[in-house]
C-alpha cells in the first residue's frame, strides 16, 4: 500500500460554469476526470463527494457582505459591485452555491487530512486564488485555497507552507494571510509587469510581523522549463526546509504551458509533471508527507488541462504516468466528437527535457537575476545565505 491518498470529486462542480465563451470552462475538468478514468488512475479509488460549505466557514477570509451580494448578484443584475458582472467575473445563476461547492470540496480535501484519513488530498476544481475579503477577481468569487489553510491552523496545523505555480501570481491567498507568520506563501508566476493582476514583486514580503512569509518569483515571459525548475529550486526547498510547514498546500494551475492562449510562459504537460513529483517529495521531506493539492487556471482546454492535472492526480495517487503512455482511443474519440477541428496530441507528453543545471551563484541568464533577487530579499529573514547555493 502507498501512502492514503484521496481525490475529492462531483460532477455538480461543473456548475462553476461563468457561461458563453468565458476561458473558465468546465469541460477542462470533465475531459480530465474521464481522462483519468480511462487510464485506470481512479481504478478503485472512491470519490469523496463535497458539500456546499456552510456561510461560517466561507467567512473565514470573506466579508459576510460579500457572500450576500454573491448570493443575490443573480436576482439583481448587473451593477452588484464586488468586481462581480464585469467581463471577467460574470455573474451566473446559483453562483453562491457553485463557488461555494468548490470550497467545500477544498475543505472536505483539508479535514481528510487533518483527521488523519490521508495524508494527501486533491480537488482539481479548487485553485480560485485570486478572489479577494470583499470582492471577486480573475474569475474566482470565493477563495478555496485561503477558506482550506484558514480551517487547516484552527484545526492542528501550526504552521502551513502554500506553495503557487499558476502562471498568475496568488495575489488573494497571499493577502488573507500577508501578515500571518503560520502562513508561508510563494508565488512563480509571469512577471507583474506583463500580466494579470499586476501584483507579485518580489519587495512583497509580508506584513510586519511576517517579514519573509510572502515570497514571490516573477519569471520573465517566455520562460521555458529548465529556467522554472531552476528558480523553483534555487528557492523554495531551501524555504520549507526552514519554515517546516505541517501540511503543504499547492495551487497547481497549468496556464504556465506554451500552448495557453492566456499567458506567455512556456513550460510542457513534462514540466508539469515534474514539478507534481517535486511537491511530493518536497511534502515528504519537510511537511510529514501532508500534501493538499488544487487545481486553478488552465485555458488549453483539450490539447493541455486534462493530461497535465491527470499527471496530478496520479502523483498524489503514486500511480505515476510514464509520460511515453498513449491516449485511449476512446478518451480522443469522445474529444473529437465534441471539438471536431481540434488536432489532439498521442500521449501524455510533449516530448520536452526537463532536466536543468541548479543555480550555481552565479548570473548566466535572465532567470538568475531573478533568482539573485529572490533570495536576497528573503533568505537573510530566514536565517539563510542568499549566495550559497547550498542554502
Ligand atoms: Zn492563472
Amino acid at each position: 500500500m502507498g501512502t492514503p491518498a484521496a481525490v475529492v470529486w462531483d460532477p455538480a462542480l461543473l456548475g462553476y460554469d461563468l457561461g458563453g465563451d468565458h476561458p473558465f470552462n468546465p469541460v477542462r475538468l470533465e475531459l480530465t476526470i474521464e481522462l483519468a478514468t480511462q487510464l485506470g488512475v481512479l481504478d478503485g479509488v472512491e470519490l469523496l463527494r463535497p458539500e456546499p460549505a456552510p456561510d461560517g466557514e466561507i467567512e473565514r477570509v470573506h466579508d459576510a457582505e460579500y457572500i450576500a451580494a454573491v448570493k443575490e448578484a443573480p436576482m439583481v443584475g448587473w451593477d452588484v459591485g464586488h468586481g462581480l458582472g464585469t467581463p471577467d467575473n460574470p455573474v451566473f445563476s446559483n453562483m453562491h452555491e457553485a463557488t461555494s461547492l468548490v470550497v467545500g470540496a477544498s475543505l472536505l480535501a483539508a479535514q481528510k487530512i487533518a483527521s488523519g484519513t490521508t495524508n494527501r488530498a486533491v480537488n482539481i476544481a479548487g485553485g480560485l486564488h485570486h478572489a479577494m475579503r470583499d470582492r471577486a477577481a480573475g474569475f474566482c468569487v470565493y477563495n478555496d485555497c485561503a477558506v482550506a489553510i484558514s480551517w487547516l491552523l484552527d484545526n492542528g496545523a501550526e504552521r502551513v507552507a502554500y506553495i503557487d505555480v499558476d502562471v498568475h501570481h496568488g495575489d488573494g491567498t497571499q493577502a488573507a494571510f500577508y501578515n500571518d507568520p503560520r502562513v508561508l506563501t510563494i508565488s512563480l508566476h509571469q512577471s507583474p509587469m506583463t500580466l494579470f493582476p499586476g501584483t507579485g514583486r518580489v519587495t512583497e514580503l509580508g506584513g510586519p510581523d511576517a517579514q519573509g512569509t510572502s515570497v514571490n518569483i516573477p519569471l520573465p515571459p517566455f520562460t521555458r522549463d529548465p529556467a522554472w525548475q531552476r528558480a523553483f529550486h534555487a528557492v523554495v526547498p531551501s524555504l520549507l526546509k526552514e519554515f517546516r510547514p505541517d501540511v503543504l498546500v499547492t495551487q497547481c494551475g497549468v496556464d504556465t504551458h506554451e500552448e495557453d492562449p492566456l499567458a506567455e510562459l512556456y513550460l510542457s504537460v513534462d514540466g508539469h509533471r515534474q514539478t507534481y513529483r517535486t511537491l511530493r517529495t518536497l511534502a515528504d521531506e519537510y511537511a510529514g508527507g501532508k500534501w493538499l493539492s488544487m487545481g486553478g487556471g488552465g485555458y488549453q482546454l483539450l490539447r493541455v488541462v486534462p493530461r497535465s492535472w491527470t499527471h496530478l492526480i496520479a502523483t498524489v495517487l503514486d500511480r505515476d504516468i510514464e509520460p511515453s503512455t498513449p491516449l485511449p482511443h476512446d478518451w480522443v474519440n469522445n474529444v473529437q466528437r465534441r471539438a471536431p477541428n481540434a488536432i489532439l496530441p498521442r500521449t501524455m507528453t510533449d516530448e520536452t527535457d526537463v532536466s536543468f543545471e541548479p543555480w550555481d551563484g552565479t548570473v548566466s541568464e535572465p532567470v538568475d537575476s531573478v533568482i539573485r533577487d529572490v533570495r536576497h530579499a528573503i533568505f537573510p529573514l530566514h536565517g539563510l545565505d542568499p549566495d550559497d547555493p547550498r542554502d
